[in-house]
Parts: C-alpha cells; structure tokens; sequence
C-alpha cells in the first residue's frame, strides 16, 4: 500500500473515506477531547441513532484523513459529519439541521426521496451528467425547459450549444467559408455564371431540420438510460425538493437526494431604449425566418465576432460596434489580428461607441432601424440605420428564479454565478453546479461535458477524478479561425515576467492559398515558453483556416507538458498549416523577419 502521504496514497485514502461514507448511515469524524465532537455524539445518542466514528487523534494518518476531509468538503474541522452519504458539516451546521428538520430528513434515508439525483438543466452539462449517474444504476432525472426570447424564439432539448450555439454557429460559419471557396475556386479551375447568391432560408431550414434530429436523439439517449425528462421549469421549494412547471403552468414535485444545477446563461441586453422590443441576440438569430440583411452586430467578444463574421461571409453588410477592445482576455495581438483580417474581408467596426437608443423605422422581416450611439471618450453621437441589431454584449446566469434562496446555495452577487470547490459542489453539500453558471471557470461545451460526467462519476461511481480547468484549448471561429491553448502573451508577461518566457513566432502561408491569391501575411502563429522551465509551452496561439482542428492536437501535447526541443524534434506534416510550429526559429524578441514570401 502506497504511504497515505503520497498522491496515490491519498487518492486511496479518499477511495476509503467515499466507501465509508457511501456505506455507514451515520460518520462522525471526531477527536476524543474535542467539546463539539463529544456534543455531536451525544446529540446522535440522544436520537438513538448509531453512529461510525472516526476518531482522528487516536489514528496514525489522522492528520491525513484532515486533509483529504478538507479535499473532499472544504472543511477541515472536526466534527465532520455525514448523514446518508450527505455532508452536513461540523457541529453548529449539525445542530442547526436538527433544529430545522433536515436531520430527521437524512436520517430517513435516501430511499424516502423519488430520485438519486434531479439535474435542472438539459444542456451540455446536465445531459451528460444525467446520463452518466443513471449509467451508474442510480435513479435520474432532468428538467429542460427554454423561456422564450423577448422575440418569441424557443427551441428543444439539448441547451445553448445544440440550439442556440456551438453547432448552428459552425455551421454558417462553413456556410460562410463555402462562399469563399466558390470565389477561390474559379482560380482552380471551376467555371460557372457570375452571379452567385446566398438562400437565407435555405440554410437556416437545413440547419434546423439537423438540429431537430438532435434534439430527438437527446431525447431517445434519455429514454434509453432510463432517465426521467421532464420539459419544466425546475425550482428549489425545500432543500430536497423542487417543483416542476410545464409549459401549461401544470406544477408536480420532487425530491432527490442530490441536486446539480447545469441551468446555462442566456444573453444579456443593453437596458436602452428599444433594445428588447427591436433586438435580436444569439437565441433568435438562428433559425431566423428571413435573411437579416444590413446588420449591426452590438459586443467584441466569441459570440459578436462570430456571429459578424458569418453574415459578411453570406454577404452581408455588417457593422461591429465595439465598447472597447476585441475579445478581452484573449492574447491582443492575435485577438486584433483576426479583427484585422475581418476589416479587409468587409466588416466594418465602430470602435468605443455604445448603442443608448433603438428606434423603428419600418416593421417588416427585416425592417428598418435607427440606432443611436455615444462614444466611450468624449460626447460624440452618432447614428445609423440597418435592418437588423445583433446584440451579443455577454450572457446572465439563469439562476436568478430557481429558489436558491431556499436551500441557502451562495451566488456570487456581482454576477450570479455559483461559485464550487474542486468538486463542484456548492456551499450546501447536497447541491452541486456545472457547466456556464459557475463563478470563475470558462463557458465552452467541453467543459461542461467532463464536469458532469466526472461529477456523477465521483457522486456514485467511487471515482476520485475531478474536472482539470487548466490548459483548456479553446477557437474563435472568426472568418481566419483562431485557435488558442493556455496563457496569452500578456498573462505570461504576467504570471512569469518578460525576461523569463520566450515567445517564437511565424507568419504562414496556406498552399490552398497560393493559387487564388490569398494574402500571404495574415495567417500566424506563436508559441510562449517558460526558459526557467526548459522552454515548456506555456502558451500556443494560431491564427489560420481550421485552427480549432490544429489546436486540438497541440493542446493534447501541452497536458503532456510538451517543451520547444520536443515540439522541434517533431516532424511536420507537409504540406500543412499545422508543421509551421514544427519550424519556429524566430523569437519574437530578435526581431527578425517573419513575413513569408512563399509556402
Ligand atoms: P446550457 O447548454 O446553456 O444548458 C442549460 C439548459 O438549462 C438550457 O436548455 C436552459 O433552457 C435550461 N434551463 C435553465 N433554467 C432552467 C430551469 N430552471 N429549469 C429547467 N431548465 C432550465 N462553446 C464551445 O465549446 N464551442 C463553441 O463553438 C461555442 N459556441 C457558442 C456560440 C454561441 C452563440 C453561444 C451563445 C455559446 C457558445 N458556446 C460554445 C458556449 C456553450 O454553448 C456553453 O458553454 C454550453 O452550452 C454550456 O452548457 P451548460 O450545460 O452549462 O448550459
Ligand atoms: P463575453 O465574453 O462576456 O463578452 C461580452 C462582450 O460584450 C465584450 O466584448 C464586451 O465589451 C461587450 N459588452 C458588454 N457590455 C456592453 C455594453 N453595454 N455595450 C457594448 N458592449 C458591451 O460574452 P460572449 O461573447 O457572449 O461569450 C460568452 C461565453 O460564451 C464566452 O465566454 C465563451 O466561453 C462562450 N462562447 C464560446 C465560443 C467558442 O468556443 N467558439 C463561441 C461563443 C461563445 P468589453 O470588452 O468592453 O467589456
């Protein structure tokens, strides 16, 4: 057996703590002496309920058992007390459930509640969550239910990136690049009539009619798991129980032992005049019934760059006004690089102006609107008209209405987002929280995915493996894709200072674009390393067609901690944008010429 000091030791000691946890009706951690351990076991006695304890003074790795303790539930502490698999705290928490009825409750027994597990939240998240715990033998069930828009949009089930995101987004985003491979195509070769134009409808329907094959297979996987569905509304009414709202306002409740909330974000508005009544955001742009024509894409972040980015490849007039700077913590250089490459391939930007006034000028699909706006820096008005207004200025926690307040599960004030341990469990140690709601982590799909499988794992299948939030690739699909793993040039700067990283950089140029002529010098990429570190990749940034494949691939290396000389020691693949990270000889820092003259 590994000594418990180690990290395998520990794992195994964790292993043995959820066994224990997972089988006694009652664990008290204790220490002999310890007053409100003493009051704890007493208080069980006086119930007459017999208790497991651990007493952690009297044990060679008591100490240990703390710190994995402390691991486990944020409390190092003792008492540390466990009712049915649920952790209720020290002795004050102890005695506070005693004296509102939650005790009794736990002691009862899981079996008193309907479920295992009620995930709110049918997206990316509380799918994969769902569908784990219940491949696990437990008993599940999840709410999925989409408020509709202000526009009046709603859709299936499966969330934001099925729906309203990822995978619409990509796909006109590949309507967009069709575009540009019709035009390159004539360069190899291709010869058809001159006019070539875009069907809205066309695209948005074929696009729709895949995600509705989605939307049902999410549902088929649900039955086929045996996990309850439910299209309602899921809100806490008591710590273990929520109600449930159907679309009709029909109510029905349920109780679990175990609660993940996976509720997702929805997009914020600009609180100006208009904004809701003339306004469309992400929700509705998708399956919009008729082509946006002229656009005003409102935010400088993913979704407004994407989005903008789409529409001129379709070949739209699109307009990006920007509060301040282009996807804000994301590395500048290349965040302005594929703002640049947008501004040559005809998006317009209006930077630091803010919209404070939508009028209509016209009804009609589209119509016609006024918008007004004010510069960030000095009293400048300005005014615009355009069929549409996009507003993707970020996105709110839906966790405002779900009755946190009644189960006493802290948000964080400023934001509404839930903040979790390592475990993702909240404050309240029956409910835990994935995916977009949670305070501090990063709002992808993938993400979500691995924290709710990970976390039913660990709930019910004895596993000890968390979520690792560290180096966690990620691509803005911009018209020149980019694509991004780990620190930014400037967290870098940050985090390790300007003398101790290296950054290598290089222009290239796709072969695929030789022919038609593309630009030679908009395509680059860098890699930042560590030199106290034997140039370990600390940072790996790419600006090209398909860098979200490209990415994928070096960011698989960089958990490996893939450092300069190994990545040099890696041959390329010819001919491909990817092996110019193979090649990188030039450092940032020298100054020489990176410009490419040929491929
Ligand atoms: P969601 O997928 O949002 O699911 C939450 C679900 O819970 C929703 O269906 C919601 O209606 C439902 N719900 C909310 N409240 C309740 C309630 N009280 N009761 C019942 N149901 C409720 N990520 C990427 O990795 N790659 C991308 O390319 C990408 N593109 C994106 C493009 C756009 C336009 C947007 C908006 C997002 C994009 N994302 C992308 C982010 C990604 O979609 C999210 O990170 C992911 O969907 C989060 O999953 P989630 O489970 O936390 O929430
Ligand atoms: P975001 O990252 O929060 O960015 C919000 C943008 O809106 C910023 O540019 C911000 O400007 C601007 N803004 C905020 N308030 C404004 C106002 N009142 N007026 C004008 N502009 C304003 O939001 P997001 O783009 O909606 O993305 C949300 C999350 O979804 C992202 O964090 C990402 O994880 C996920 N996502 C991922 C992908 C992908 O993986 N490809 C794609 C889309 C979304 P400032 O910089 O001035 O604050």
């Amino acid at each position: 057996m590994p000594p418990t000091g180690s990290d395998s030791g520990r794992e195994e000691l964790k292993g043995r703590l959820k066994q224990l946890i997972e089988n006694k009706r009652v664990v008290v951690f204790s220490k002999s002496s310890c007053p409100f351990c003493i009051q704890v076991k007493q208080l069980f006695k006086s119930l007459d309920v017999q208790c497991h304890v651990e007493e952690l003074d009297l044990q060679d790795d008591g100490v240990t058992i703390q710190d994995v303790l402390f691991e486990m539930t944020g409390q190092k502490t003792v008492p540390n007390v466990f009712v049915n698999k649920s952790h209720v705290g020290g002795c004050d928490k102890t005695l506070e459930a005693h004296k509102n009825g939650l005790l009794k409750k736990l002691l009862e027994g899981e079996e008193k509640y309907d479920y295992d597990l009620i995930v709110i939240g049918g997206g990316s998240g509380g799918l994969a969550c769902s569908k784990e715990a219940a491949s696990l033998g437990k008993k599940v069930m999840v709410l999925d239910f989409v408020v509709p828009t202000p526009q009046g949009t709603t859709w299936g089930l499966g969330g934001t990136c099925v729906n309203v995101g990822c995978i619409p987004k990509k796909l006109m985003h590949q309507a967009a690049l069709h575009g540009h491979s019709l035009q390159d195509s004539r360069k190899f070769g291709w010869e058809f009539s001159e006019k070539v134009q875009h069907n809205w409808e066309a695209m948005t329907e074929a696009i729709q009619n895949y995600i509705g094959s989605l939307n049902w297979g999410y549902r088929v996987a649900l039955r086929d798991k045996a996990v309850t569905y439910l299209n309602s509304f899921g809100e806490f009414v008591e710590p273990h129980k929520i109600k449930a709202t159907d679309k009709r306002g029909k109510e029905t409740f349920h109780t679990a032992a175990y609660f993940v909330l996976a509720t997702g974000e929805r997009p914020r508005y600009l609180g100006v005049p208009g904004d809701k009544e003339y306004c469309i955001t992400s929700d509705d742009l998708f399956s919009l019934s008729y082509c946006p024509g002229k656009t005003l894409v409102v935010g400088a972040s993913y979704v407004a760059l994407e989005c903008a980015g789409f529409l001129a490849g379709i070949g739209l007039d699109v307009t990006v006004m920007v509060r301040s700077i282009l996807l804000r913590g994301f590395d500048q250089q290349m965040a302005n690089n594929a703002g640049k490459y947008m501004e040559e391939n005809g998006v317009k930007f209006i930077k630091k102006f803010v919209p404070t006034k939508i009028e209509q000028l016209e009804a009609g699909q589209p119509g016609r609107l006024k918008v007004t706006a004010k510069s960030t820096e000095s009293e400048d008005t300005i005014q615009g008209e355009y069929n549409t207004v996009l507003i993707a200025v970020g996105r709110d926690a839906c966790t405002g209405k779900i009755g946190l307040e009644k189960v006493g599960v802290k948000v964080n004030e400023k934001n509404g987002k839930i903040p979790v341990n390592d475990e993702e469990q909240t404050n309240v140690p029956h409910v835990y929280a994935i995916g977009d709601i949670l305070d501090g982590k990063l709002e992808l799909t993938p993400i979500a995915i691995q924290a709710g499988k990970l976390l039913a794992r660990r709930l019910f299948g004895g596993s000890s493996i968390k979520c690792d939030y560290i180096n966690v690739p990620t691509t803005v699909f911009t018209p020149l894709e980019y694509g991004c793993c780990g620190l930014s040039e400037e967290k870098a700067i940050e985090f390790y200072g300007e003398g101790s990283i290296e950054v290598y950089h290089s222009n290239f140029w796709p072969l695929e674009w030789t022919v038609p002529g593309g630009s030679n010098n908009s395509c680059y990429s860098k890699i930042i390393c560590n030199k106290l570190d034997r140039e370990r990749i600390v940072g790996l940034h790419v600006l090209g067609p398909n860098a979200g494949e490209i990415t994928q691939g070096f960011a698989a290396a960089m958990k490996c901690g893939i450092t300069k000389e190994q990545l040099d020691s890696t041959i390329g693949i010819h001919p491909t944008c990817a092996e110019v990270f193979t090649t990188m000889e030039i450092s940032k820092r020298s100054g020489a010429d990176i410009t490419q003259r040929g491929c």
